[in-house]
């Protein structure tokens, strides 16, 4: 048996997403940018998943550039606002200590090339406000950049309003809504965003396919130079097929957003419920204003990587927090923002959910995790230690 709740690090693709690529794999293989009938096909096939993209996002087929995946996506919106901030003088970015490294490492670039970065804090419960934004704004800002929904934590941030106030100020805005996509309801347009960013892997659609939306009027820089693909601003034959499974997918996840946050919603609470149960216990993240499939939890006197390991013995496929820095000693960064003390942000597990997970993995999953964790805390020194009153327990 194996249980996969690591669906914040990727998805498992969909049949359809799997049906729509098979015939760009096989039959429908040219190059979009050929003249002739085989190439024409191709072309035919990537201006309809444009359209069809766009009317998810609720935007025009000219504001749709195709990218490589979430990352590129951050990386171009951000370089891009960068340089037209430049143009006019203005050389000060807002985004936020938890954002994504793809946000974080490209606004650490910037700031070596004379950006001005300010890192809004984070609250305990996961969130930032709108008026945190609105008071970090200066007359040299450029771009505000803030996550939609949360990797690790699944926070969702009222990205609306912040997409008001930098509207009302002329400011653009980017959101990084891989986590976002296909999973809560997107409209740029009323949402006031200027650019977003989302990747295919993330909602059942294939790896290394992602979109920029960038607003008519908002001029892209290059990352990657080359031909005249995706309006002359990235470089590359098409991938064609990801292309045509990505549209599949988010097209499909969007039908199915409300029956899939209902289900999802319903199974995450029974675990958060579960989990509650384990003394010395914490969520991490505001119980309701969270992504309908993610559920992160720190337990006291437990190292993560052990927990992870144990887990996955016992068929759980589960995450200590992004799949970017595990492997790496340093606690999650996102943990710390929200104020997790280093000892205990060592000690989280992140479970996220897909409509495929039933309420029996739940349970068994509920079983599991008890199990590891007394077993773990068992052989522990510190345990012992916190029990016996020579240590002060933090999460009480
Ligand atoms: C996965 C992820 C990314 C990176 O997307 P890739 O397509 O894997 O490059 C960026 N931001 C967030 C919030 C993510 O979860």
């Amino acid at each position: 048996m194996r249980i996969y709740l690591d669906n914040a690090a990727t998805t498992k693709m969909s049949h359809t997403a799997i049906r729509a690529m098979l015939p760009y794999m096989d039959r429908i293989y040219g190059n979009p940018s050929s003249l002739h009938s085989v190439g024409q096909e191709a072309n035919e096939a990537l201006a309809d998943a444009r359209a069809r993209v766009a009317k998810c996002l609720g935007c025009t087929e000219r504001e749709i550039t195709f990218t490589s995946g979430g990352s590129e996506a951050d990386n171009q919106a951000i370089i891009s606002a960068a340089r037209l901030g430049e143009k006019k003088g203005k050389k000060h970015i807002i985004s936020t200590a938890f954002e994504h490294h793809a946000v974080l490492h490209t606004l650490e670039k910037l700031k070596k090339q004379g950006f001005e970065i300010t890192l809004l804090d984070v609250h305990e419960n996961g969130l930032i406000t709108p008026d945190q934004v609105a008071d970090a704004i200066r007359s040299d800002t450029c771009l505000v950049t803030v996550m939609y929904a949360n990797n690790e934590i699944g926070t969702i941030q009222p990205i609306g309003k912040i997409g008001r106030i930098c509207r009302d100020r002329d400011i653009i805005f980017h959101t990084d809504a891989v986590q976002a996509a296909g999973h809560l309801k997107i409209n740029v347009n009323e949402q006031n965003i200027d650019l977003l960013s989302l990747s295919a892997h993330k909602f059942h659609g294939p790896k290394g396919i992602g979109v920029l939306y960038a607003k008519k009027g908002i001029l892209l820089s290059n990352l990657i130079e080359g031909g005249a693909q995706e309006r002359g601003k990235r470089g590359g034959t098409e991938n064609i097929p990801a292309i045509m499974g990505m549209t599949a997918a988010l097209e499909e996840a969007c039908e199915n957003t409300n029956k899939n946050t209902a289900k999802l919603t319903a199974l995450r609470d029974k675990l958060i419920a579960g989990l509650s149960e384990i003394p010395h216990s914490i969520l991490n993240g505001d119980a309701k204003q969270r992504l309908p499939g993610n559920v992160n939890f720190c337990f006291e006197g437990i190292e993560g990587e052990s927990l992870l390991l144990l887990l996955d013995d016992k068929g759980v496929c589960a995450s200590s927090g992004s799949a970017c820095t595990s492997g790496s000693l340093d606690p999650s960064h996102v943990l710390l923002a929200i104020g997790r003390v280093h000892d205990i942000a060592h000690g989280s597990l992140r479970l996220s959910l897909s409509e495929e997970n039933t309420e029996e993995e739940i349970d068994y999953t509920v079983k599991a995790v008890k199990e590891v964790v007394e077993y773990l805390r068992g052989i522990s020194p510190i345990w012992r230690d916190l029990c016996e009153g020579r240590k002060e327990f933090i999460i009480k």
